[in-house]
């Protein structure tokens, strides 16, 4: 379950017609209350997102005029704040108030990918709920089913999504798709070859804010399976272009998946959990560079050899996300 749905499921429960409104009951799902807060139309959930790139002071100003009211019809009225990593210092101070002294039979409800990315006096107002990324195929099938998205389009996102339903369906909004596609099929021409053109193709995917991380955990993806390409298909992340990754695999060098796995590595350290803050701020920042560095350096093989110390995750048997491709190279499978 994500955060946004777990979020929605509290609303109804302390609200269920057919409950007793205590926070840890389970809603029915059926009754009036639950069916409105489900449709996103009960007045007594507000759902806050931000206006634009982060959220305006004003927003939360008037989120907080609505809080001081009573619930319209509801027992309780339940405030979603969801990104609230989106929430600059501004609107996150004109928050703080209502956090500290929130008004009677009032829930408020911040989402967030994790809590560094809020205020420390926003955080220490709050009780932490941590969420795992839900498993890739977990994601495709709730994609599926819950969301009506077509297999194939379900499985290309939930590989990079990073366990999160709101950002697969965002990256669907983009139509990431189709840019996996095309990304798939340029990237084994480009490995190996002249290190521009690889700066050129990675220019025309970072453009995009948070973008830059789905580019980068594709191209992992991908060389995770040059590596594993002579394990068979069950193997792979990206099984539907398998027979391209074996042609690459046999007709790259034997050191190129490593040696570009190290080069990603360093490259997603370098981006850190902070990519998100950095691709906020500009459409071609930091992030967007850092991606296209990347890419030209694992495309054209110049990264540095690997450690020979680098630590192997045994082929997926302890517990890395291979789904990813965020993993490391076993040092078997990646000494072919
Ligand atoms: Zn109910």
């Amino acid at each position: 379950m994500g955060k946004r749905t777990a979020a929605r499921a509290l609303a109804m429960a302390v609200n269920c017609a057919a409950g007793e409104g205590a926070v840890g009951s389970l809603p029915c799902g059926d009754c009036g209350p639950c069916r409105r807060i489900a449709a996103g139309s009960h007045p007594d959930v507000l759902v806050l997102e931000p206006a634009g790139k982060e959220f305006r002071i004003d927003q939360v100003r008037e989120l907080c005029r609505e809080l001081a009211l009573k619930p319209y019809e509801g027992r309780h009225r339940v405030a979603l704040i969801a990104g609230a990593e989106r929430l600059n210092p501004h609107a996150a101070n004109a928050l703080l108030k209502v956090l500290e002294e929130p008004p009677e039979r009032t829930l408020i409800v911040l989402t967030a990918p994790q809590a560094a990315d809020l205020l420390p006096t926003i955080v220490s107002r709050c009780r932490q709920l941590r969420f795992k990324p839900i498993a890739a195929r977990h994601l495709a099938a709730i994609l599926e089913r819950a969301h009506g998205v077509p297999a194939a389009e379900a499985e290309a996102v939930a590989d990079t999504a990073g366990g999160s339903v709101t950002r697969a369906l965002a990256m669907l909004r983009q139509g990431w798709p189709e840019k996996r596609r095309r990304l798939l099929a340029e990237l084994p021409e480009l490995a190996g070859g002249p290190p521009l053109r690889a700066l050129l193709l990675a220019a025309s995917f970072s453009r995009a804010r948070s973008e830059a991380e789905e580019v980068l955990g594709l191209v992992a993806s991908w060389v995770r399976d040059l590596a594993f390409a002579a394990e068979g298909a069950a193997h792979l992340v990206n099984r539907d272009v398998r027979g391209e990754i074996a042609e690459a695999a046999g007709r790259l060098p034997g050191d190129f998946a490593p040696r570009a796995w190290e080069a990603l590595q360093r490259a997603e350290r370098r981006l850190g959990c902070r990519i998100r803050r950095l691709a906020r701020h500009a459409a071609t920042g930091p992030g967007a560079a850092i991606v296209a560095c990347a890419l030209a350096r694992t495309l054209a093989g110049t990264a540095a050899p690997p450690h020979s110390g680098a630590p192997g995750c045994g082929a997926c048997r302890s517990g890395c996300d291979a789904s990813t491709g965020r993993i490391a190279l076993a040092r078997g499978a990646a000494r072919r």
